[in-house]
């Protein structure tokens, strides 16, 4: 997929050169030529990074930026400015604005090129994230995770890498004014020993180290496992352009030139620190709606859309292996009259505890769910007939035999279930199908007389053939 490119410039033949270079490179490029353009431009055209001019006559580029990082619809997209001001002041005002990034006029096309590749790379990994939590928010949760993009950032974990203790110390003293902890290595190993012992929020490397080729370093940290998604910042002397670009390409994030500016390795920290909280808080906010989207909130245990999910895939692999799978449709007996004697809260402690008892009774990969009230099904891969039997009807006996407990008087209660169950041979099936075939059977087991097995095709099963067996047996398979 090729990636959009909004160019904001008043000067027409700037506008041009830019789309003639991104579009030789196959970018998709819109362009406006005033700051209000632009803003229209950006929530209409949903670019994936702006290059945005200075300056422009009316509102320009630093408003430009101001207004696009307040507007939450829009303001993850990355903000290139594009200027003929070298004054660090300016930089930092960008910055402030919420910039992204810098290109200076005349326009090098390697640092174009390799700035446009990491943002958009970057606002890929974002969209992703985006997509996934907007998904999560349709399944019922919300969440603020935005909000971090506009929060100050603070008490930042800094590991910068660096053999020049007065650069180093430089460093620190311009991170301090953000409480940031800075901890500091020399050498590659020094900091990989570092790195496996602290989560960092950021880490900057020089690319002039004495003993050691920093982009070597840069690759490591990158293909790294605790440092992977850990933003990087290099700093390097100006006539390093190319291993810039180069290190840009491999994922670091950013880079300052030496001598390094306190204001604007200041605004650079914050930038890719807020950037990597943002990530970090989508990402979780994303794996616990999953986890409340699939999982029952009472039992913990799996609800029926996972279960149906899950079911889908295992009877495709079935087809292709030709193996079987059974499964068991439980039902509690009586419940109702748990609830009409003992209340809700006794209900809800029992319908915990059963969902328990059914993963202890169970193997690890065989899956339990509850489908509601109190009904669950568990799926049994690769089992033989016999050995299904014997599992349900095992089961069956641990929950009869011991009470379960809960508060009332006593401490805890006898409860039974029912079970039906079916056998299901490699095919065609629906998961409808297959659930009412074995429920099918847990109706027959009401009806005869409840605390009993039904299975599809053999009936009711006599106990004494089906002695339980120790689970220990079971997990030798
Ligand atoms: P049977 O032996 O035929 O299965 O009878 P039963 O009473 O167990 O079955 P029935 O389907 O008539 O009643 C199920 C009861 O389960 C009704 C409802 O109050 C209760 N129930 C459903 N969900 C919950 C829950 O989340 N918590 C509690 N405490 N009770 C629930
Ligand atoms: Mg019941
Ligand atoms: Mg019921």
């Amino acid at each position: 997929m090729s990636a959009r490119i909004l160019v904001v410039d008043d000067i027409l033949p700037n506008v041009k050169l830019l789309e003639a270079k991104l579009s030789s490179e196959y970018y998709d490029v819109v362009t406006a030529t005033n700051g209000l353009e632009a803003l229209e431009k950006v929530e209409s055209e949903n670019p994936d990074i702006v290059l945005l001019d200075v300056m422009m006559p009316g509102m320009d580029g630093f408003e430009v930026c101001t207004r696009i990082k307040q507007n939450p619809k829009v303001s993850h997209i990355p903000v290139v400015m594009v200027t003929a001001l070298t004054d660090t002041q300016d930089k930092v005002r960008g910055l402030e604005a919420g910039a992204d990034d810098f290109l200076s006029k005349p326009i090098n096309d390697t640092a174009l090129m390799a700035r446009v590749r990491s943002l958009v790379r970057l606002k890929m990994a974002l969209d992703e994230w985006r997509m996934r939590e907007n998904t999560a928010n349709q399944l019922g949760v919300t969440d603020e995770s935005s909000n971090v993009m506009n929060q100050p950032v603070t008490e930042a974990k800094v590991l910068v890498i660096e053999d020049k203790e007065f650069e180093k110390r430089k460093i620190e003293e311009s991170l301090a004014e953000d409480r940031d902890t800075v901890m500091g290595a020399s050498y590659g190993p020094e900091a990989m020993e570092l790195v496996s012992h602290h989560d960092f929020d950021i880490i900057i490397i020089s690319l002039n180290l004495e003993h050691e080729d920093g982009l070597r370093l840069c690759s490591h940290l990158r293909s790294n496992e605790r440092t992977r998604n850990v933003p990087i910042v290099m700093v390097a002397e100006e006539d390093d352009m190319k291993k810039i670009a180069h290190g840009l390409e491999i994922g670091a994030h950013d880079y300052i030139l030496r001598p390094v500016d306190r204001n604007e390795l200041l605004a650079r920290v914050r930038t890719q620190v807020r950037r990597k909280r943002f990530q970090e808080k989508l990402r979780s906010s994303y794996e616990v709606s999953l986890s409340m989207a699939l999982t029952d909130a009472l039992t913990g245990l799996y609800n029926r859309r996972y279960l149906e999910v899950h079911m889908d895939k295992l009877m495709e692999k079935n087809r292709e292996a030709k193996k079987n799978f059974a499964v068991l449709y439980l039902d509690i007996d009586h419940f109702k009259a748990v609830n009409d004697t003992y209340g809700h809260k006794v209900g809800d402690e029992i319908l915990q505890g059963f969902a328990k008892r059914l993963l202890e009774g169970l193997r690890s990969f065989d899956l339990v769910a509850r489908l509601g009230g109190e009904e669950f099904v568990a799926v049994l891969p690769e089992v033989v007939e016999d050995r299904a039997y014997r599992i349900a009807e095992r089961l069956r006996v641990m929950i009869q035999d011991k009470p379960f407990p809960c508060s009332i008087e006593g401490g805890a209660l006898q409860i039974t279930a029912s079970v039906g169950g079916a056998i299901i041979e490699p095919g065609e099936h629906t998961v409808a199908d297959v659930l009412k075939r074995a429920d099918t059977c847990l109706y027959k087991a009401k009806q005869s007389g409840r605390n009993c097995v039904v299975f599809e095709d053999i009936g009711k099963l006599n106990p004494e053939l089906y002695k339980s067996i120790p689970r220990e047996d079971e997990n030798e398979e």
